[in-house]
């Protein structure tokens, strides 16, 4: 068990503003006591955002589950000669978001897909403009790393160019997926390209560099230590003193049905106790200089997602619709109105802000 005094060495250093170490960061994570992280990480979001926690109308959109990369933690992906691959036309992906968009009122739309090879920048950029045309109140949050990435080898256009032709033609924010842990022989391990964990955090400044704002993301519950999860923390929080550039933090536990590593080895899917540990812990590490941590429902489930909101989140994430990643896993999500996100939020004391894709409120309730 870490001490009294280390502990409010730490504590200090969270008051004055400085950024803890490796060292500190795992002690917290394999030795501090839960209830005295989640009041650290509940204090300071607090300070932040009192009791105002924040959530958006929005629908997730995967456009193909074709995918080149094939990770070992993904049950999503398909070989483009498997019976159930597929890929949207953009009318398909216009007529998916009709049945969403006035009815629910959707502020942001998640679309992300598989690596395709057979889709050329012209399907994105006109994608994009399509939906921008046709949805004028959806910010469009799209494409990870991984995306953008291979778009931008196959169009022959330097990462930067290719964010500005999307942002042209409709892209507003880039999610975090593709961070998972950002050490290269954990990725490696997981059948991901050792480099590009350095890809991520290259293609995060460049967007951060023109002013488009993206997200952050963390998948713990697999074969990363405590180290490799504070250098994770460590090197996000480096980029955001740079830019400020990352709206928001949602660490996510891996889900390991039908991947993979669970026939591996990596079975079952870490407890209750991690993803709370992981959500204060990045609160703490991130102080005020991340001000939004996001308590992913899909992953961790309604009560854990209220669990999060009081070790340190303030932000309840998205009502989800027609998401196609965590289904491909064997668990059933579902959908989840505003009303049930509202209800849920309120029957922890707290208060539930709707927002839009820029974090900016909406409506108080
Ligand atoms: S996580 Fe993304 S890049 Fe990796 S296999 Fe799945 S769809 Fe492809």
């Amino acid at each position: 068990m870490i001490s009294y005094s280390y502990m409010d060495s730490i504590k200090n250093k969270v008051k004055n503003g400085d950024t803890l170490d490796e060292n500190e960061i795992v002690s917290l994570y394999d030795s501090a006591n839960l209830k005295d992280l989640g009041k650290l990480a509940r204090g300071i979001t607090d300070e932040i955002s009192g009791n105002k926690v924040s959530f958006v109308s929005n629908l997730i959109l995967n456009y193909t589950n074709i995918c080149n990369v094939r990770c070992h933690f993904c049950a999503f992906y398909r070989k483009q000669d498997d019976s159930d691959a597929y890929t949207l036309s953009i009318d398909d992906v216009v007529n998916e978001i009709k049945k969403y968009y006035e009815p629910y009122g959707i502020k942001q739309l998640l679309i992300q897909g598989g690596v395709n090879s057979f889709l050329n920048l012209d399907y994105y950029t006109g994608l994009f403009s399509r939906i921008r045309d046709e949805f004028p109140g959806l910010g469009i949050h799209g494409l990870s790393t991984s995306e953008l990435h291979f778009i931008s080898l196959k169009a022959h256009v330097p990462v930067k160019d290719l964010l500005i032709k999307l942002r042209e033609n409709g892209l507003q924010t880039i999610p975090g997926a593709g961070g998972e842990i950002l050490d290269g022989s954990v990725r490696k391990k997981m059948g991901r390209p050792e480099s590009s964990g350095k890809e991520w955090l290259d293609i995060m400044e460049e967007a951060h560099k023109l002013g488009i704002h993206t997200s952050a993301t963390m998948m713990f519950g697999h074969l990363e230590t405590s180290m490799d999860k504070a250098h994770h923390l460590l090197s996000i929080l480096e980029l955001q003193k740079k830019y400020h550039g990352f709206l928001s933090f949602t660490p996510w536990n891996f889900e390991p049905g039908n991947t993979e590593l669970a026939r591996e080895g990596y079975k079952y899917r870490t407890g209750g106790i991690s993803v709370i540990k992981n959500i204060a812990i990045a609160r703490i590490v991130f102080n005020k200089e991340l001000p939004v941590i996001q308590s992913s429902w899909l992953t961790n489930g309604m009560q854990m997602a209220q669990m999060a909101i009081l070790f340190g989140a303030n932000d309840w994430g998205g009502t989800i619709y027609d998401e196609k990643v965590i289904p491909a896993t064997g668990k059933q999500v579902g959908n989840l109105r505003k009303e049930f996100i509202i209800n849920s939020i309120k029957q922890i004391n707290m208060i539930p802000v709707e927002r839009d894709n820029m974090y900016n409120s909406i409506k108080t309730y």
